[in-house]
C-alpha cells in the first residue's frame, strides 16, 4: 500500500488475497471525500458479478475491544466482523451468500469496503482469515487516508501559488504599467504646453522619453500575454522558415530607442541555415534578452549578440560586460516574479523577461540558460533545434 500509485495498489492487494484466501473474486472498493468512488478488482468474471457496485447494503460493524468468543460476546476494541449483505433486494439473488464484505474504516467514518466472494464450495473464513482480512481492512483505511491528505496538500499548493501568481501580477499591473504611463502623460503634457518655449533639444528629449517608454509598456503588456497564455497552456508557436540574421536586424532596429548608449556587436555567419520558427515569440526572446543587457550594464560597455550552428541546433547567445549575476540567482532567475538583489539601486522590472523567455524556447524545443563570462558579465543561452530545418528545400522568409 506504499506504492505511488494508489489505483495499481489497490489491484495488487486484491490479487494477493484473491491468492492467499483461495478466492472466486475480490473487489476493493473506495470512496473519498467528494463521494468519487475507486474500485479495483481480481477474479473470476462471474463471481466479480456478485461484488459489483450496489447501494443499501446495511452492514454491521464493529470497531472496538476483542472479537466475541463461543463464550463470551464482544466488547469494544479493534476488530471488523465480516457480515453477508442484508439488504432485502440481495436475498433473492443467486450466490449472493458467497459475498462478504469487510468494511474499511477511519476516524469513524468508513471510506471502503473489501468485497469478497467465496468459491462455491469453499468453507467459512477461519478465526485467523477474519484477523488477517481485518488488519488488511485497516491498512487500507490508514492508506485511503494518507492519498486523501496528499491531494489536499497538493491542491492547497495549487491554490496557494495561483494566489501567489495572482497577486504579483496585481502589482506588476497597478506599478509597472503605470509608472510608463505616468511618464508618457507627462512628457505628451510638456510637449502640448504652447506657452513655454521648448528648445529642439527638449522637444527631441520628450519624444525619445515617450518612445521609450511606451516601449517599455509593450514589452511588459507582451510579456504578461505570453505569461497568461504559457499559464493556460494555448502557447503553441507558428512556426515558418526564417533567417536568424534577419531577425536579429529587425530587434536591434526596433530596440534602437534602448541600445543607443550601448556599443551593440552583432555577429550572425552568413551561411548560418534557416531557421523553423515562430517570429514573434522568438522576436520576444530576444528583445527580452537585449533589454536585460542594456538594463544590468553600464552605459558605454559591448553587447555581443551571436549565433553559430552547433551539432543539430542553432546557439544563440547574447553576452554583456555588467555586473554578472549573482552564483545563488543563477538558478532562479527563470523563475517568474523572480528578481536578483544586487548592490546598489536596481534598474525597474518585473522579473517576467527571462520566465517568458524560456516558455517561448521550450515550446520550440529549445533550452535556455546564463552563466557568468570568465572575463566579467553575464552570458546568456538558447538553443533552437535544426534537425527539422538542415533538409529544408524551402526558402527562408523574413
Ligand atoms: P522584466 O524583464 O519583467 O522587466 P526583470 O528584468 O527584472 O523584469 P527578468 O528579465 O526575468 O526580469 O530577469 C530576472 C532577474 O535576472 C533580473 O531582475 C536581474 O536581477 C537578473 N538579470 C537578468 N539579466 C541580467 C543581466 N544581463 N545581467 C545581470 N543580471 C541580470
Ligand atoms: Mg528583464
Amino acid at each position: 500500500m506504499s506504492e505511488p500509485d494508489f489505483d495499481h495498489a489497490l489491484r495488487a492487494v486484491a490479487q494477493r488475497l484473491h491468492d492467499e484466501l483461495c478466492l472466486a473474486a475480490v473487489s476493493i472498493k473506495v470512496t473519498d471525500n467528494s463521494g468519487n468512488t475507486t474500485q479495483a478488482s481480481f477474479g473470476e468474471d462471474d463471481a466479480l458479478q456478485l461484488a459489483c457496485p450496489r447501494v443499501g447494503v446495511p452492514l454491521q460493524v464493529m470497531r472496538r475491544g476483542p472479537a466475541p468468543t463461543e463464550q463470551k460476546r464482544g466488547a469494544p476494541g479493534r476488530w471488523v466482523r465480516i457480515v453477508p449483505p442484508y439488504s432485502q433486494a440481495d436475498r433473492g439473488t443467486p450466490g449472493m451468500e458467497r459475498l462478504q464484505v469487510v468494511p474499511a474504516v477511519v476516524s469513524e467514518k468508513r471510506v471502503g469496503d473489501l468485497l469478497l466472494v467465496r468459491g462455491a464450495e469453499a468453507p467459512r473464513f477461519t478465526m485467523a482469515d477474519d484477523r488477517l482480512l481485518s488488519a488488511v481492512a485497516t491498512q487500507l483505511g490508514i492508506a485511503v487516508e494518507r492519498v486523501w491528505l496528499q491531494r489536499e496538500a497538493t491542491e492547497a499548493e495549487i491554490l496557494r501559488r495561483t494566489d501567489e501568481l495572482k497577486t504579483a501580477l496585481l502589482n506588476a499591473v497597478s506599478h509597472d504599467l503605470r509608472t510608463p504611463l505616468a511618464s508618457i502623460i507627462a512628457s505628451a503634457g510638456s510637449l502640448r504646453q504652447h506657452d513655454v518655449a521648448w528648445s529642439e533639444e527638449e522637444r527631441q528629449e520628450f519624444a525619445e522619453a515617450i518612445e521609450e517608454e511606451a516601449l517599455r509598456l509593450n514589452q511588459i503588456v507582451g510579456n504578461l500575454l505570453d505569461l497568461s497564455r504559457m499559464e493556460g497552456g494555448t502557447l503553441k508557436p507558428e512556426k515558418g522558415w526564417y533567417d536568424l540574421g534577419a531577425l536579429v536586424d529587425n530587434v536591434l532596429g526596433r530596440l534602437k530607442a534602448l541600445t543607443s548608449r550601448h556599443r551593440i556587436v552583432a555577429n550572425i555567419p552568413e551561411d548560418l541555415p534557416p531557421v523553423l520558427l515562430d517570429y514573434v515569440e522568438i522576436d520576444q526572446v530576444l528583445s527580452n534578452l537585449i533589454e536585460n543587457a542594456i538594463k544590468y550594464t553600464a552605459p558605454g560597455t559591448e553587447i555581443q549578440i551571436s549565433a553559430r550552428r552547433d551539432a543539430g541546433e542553432v546557439r544563440v547567445e547574447v553576452e554583456d560586460r555588467g555586473p554578472g549575476i549573482p552564483a545563488s540567482a543563477l538558478a532562479h532567475i527563470f523563475e517568474p516574479f523572480y528578481r536578483a538583489s544586487g548592490q546598489g539601486p536596481r534598474p525597474r522590472g518585473t522579473g517576467l523577461g527571462l520566465a517568458v523567455a524560456k516558455g517561448l524556447v521550450e515550446a520550440h524545443g529549445g533550452r535556455i540558460w546564463a552563466d557568468n563570462c570568465p572575463k566579467g558579465g553575464s552570458r546568456f543561452i538558447f538553443t533552437l533545434p535544426l534537425a527539422e530545418s538542415a533538409d529544408a528545400s524551402s526558402s527562408p522568409r523574413g
